[in-house]
C-alpha cells in the first residue's frame, strides 16, 4: 500500500514493552504525517533489541492498535531481534577500527565512582576508567564507543543543538554485559539499512542524537534529518509510559486519542472531526499537517488534550 512519490522515508520505531499509549501515538502520528507530507514511505520497526524489557504479545498488540487507528505502513515490519548478525558485523567493523573498547565497570561501580558527574540527561557520564585498557585482573563485561569532540545539528522542531560528547554524555555502551547489542548501535544501523532520511520521534531522544550522528559519521553512513516532538507528560511531569501506568489507546474506539494527538502536535483540527469517521480524520490530517506548527518545547502535559480513563 505504498503511496511513496519520492525517496523520502520516515519511520515509527516503538519498543514492544507494553501497549500503545497516548505518548507513543503522538510519535506514530507525527512521524507518519511528516513522511506522507514529504511524499515518502513510512516504515514500522519493532525495537525489540532489549529483549528483557519486551513483553510477550506486546508487538502484536501494538500492530493491532495502530491498524485500528487507521495507520498504513509500507512493507514488512522490521524486527530488531532478527538483526543480530548485522549488528555484529558492524560492531566488528568498529572493533577493527579501534573505535570501541572493552569495559569492566559494573553499574554499581559507576554509580559510586567519585569522578562520575551527571550528564545532560541525568545519567552519570562514564568517567573513562577502562578507556585506555582494562584495569589489571578485570575482565571485559561490555564494549563502549569512544566518543570525542562536539556534534552540532539542527532539529526541525527543537532548533539548533550542540553537544560536547565526552562532557555531556560520555562513552556509551554498544555491546552490553548481557551480550545484547545496545539501542544506540541498532538504531543507527537500522535507519541506514532501511533508507530512513527523516527521523521524527519523541524529544526524550534528543540527547541521544549526537552520539548517533557520531556513529553514522564513523561508519560512513548518511545522517537523516531530525525532528523531536514534545513528549507527553502526566500531571507530575513524568513521561507517559508503562511505568507511569499510562492508559492504553482503546483499539475499539481510538478516535478521541487520535484527535487529541493531532491537537497535541499543534495542528488545530476542527472540533467536528472528533465525531467523524477515520477516513475524514486522516484526510484532514494529511491535508493540513505542518511540522512548523508543532510546539517547540520538550514536554507538554497530555491531560490538556486527552483525559485518560485510568489513573
Ligand atoms: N524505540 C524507541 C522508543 O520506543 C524509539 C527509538 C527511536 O525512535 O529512535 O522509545
Amino acid at each position: 500500500m505504498s503511496s511513496a512519490l519520492t525517496d523520502a522515508c520516515g519511520r515509527f520505531a516503538p519498543s514492544p514493552t507494553g501497549a500503545l499509549h497516548f505518548g507513543s501515538l503522538v510519535a506514530a502520528l507525527g512521524s507518519c504525517l511528516e513522511a506522507r507530507a514529504r511524499g515518502g514511505r513510512w516504515l514500522l520497526r519493532m525495537e525489540d533489541v532489549d529483549r528483557p524489557r519486551c513483553r510477550p504479545g506486546a508487538a502484536a498488540r501494538l500492530l493491532t492498535t495502530l491498524e485500528a487507528c487507521g495507520f498504513e505502513w509500507d512493507g514488512e515490519v522490521m524486527l530488531q531481534s532478527t538483526r543480530t548478525a548485522r549488528y555484529r558485523e558492524v560492531f566488528e567493523q568498529l572493533q577493527a577500527a579501534g573505535a570501541v573498547y572493552p569495559c569492566a565497570c559494573t553499574r554499581g561501580e559507576l554509580a559510586g565512582a567519585p569522578n562520575a558527574t551527571p550528564g545532560i540527561d541525568g545519567a552519570p557520564v562514564y568517567p573513562g576508567t577502562c578507556r585506555s585498557g582494562l584495569p589489571p585482573g578485570k575482565a571485559a563485561r561490555a564494549w563502549r564507543l569512544r566518543l570525542t569532540g562536539d556534534i552540532e545539528f539542527d532539529d526541525a522542531v527543537q532548533g539548533p543543538q550542540r553537544q560536547n560528547l565526552p562532557r555531556d554524555v560520555g562513552d556509551c555502551v554498544l555491546l552490553r554485559a548481557d551480550g545484547l547489542f545496545a539501542y544506540q548501535l541498532a538504531v543507527v544501523v537500522d535507519d541506514a539499512d532501511q533508507g530512513v532520511d527523516h527521523v521524527v520521534r519523541g524529544a526524550d531522544l534528543l540527547h541521544s542524537t549526537p552520539r548517533q550522528i557520531y556513529l553514522q559519521r564513523l561508519l560512513g553512513l548518511p545522517t537523516p534529518a531530525y525532528a523531536h516532538l514534545p513528549v507527553a507528560v502526566d500531571t507530575a511531569g513524568n513521561k507517559l509510559s508503562k511505568q507511569t501506568r499510562a492508559a492504553p489507546v482503546d483499539a475499539a474506539h481510538p478516535a478521541p486519542a487520535l484527535f487529541a494527538a493531532l491537537s497535541f502536535l499543534g495542528q488545530q483540527p476542527p472540533a467536528e472531526l472528533r465525531r467523524r469517521a477515520h477516513a475524514d480524520f486522516w484526510a484532514w490530517a494529511r491535508a493540513h499537517w505542518k511540522l512548523e506548527n508543532v510546539p517547540h518545547v520538550l514536554t507538554l502535559p497530555a491531560h490538556h488534550f486527552y483525559l485518560e480513563e485510568n489513573p
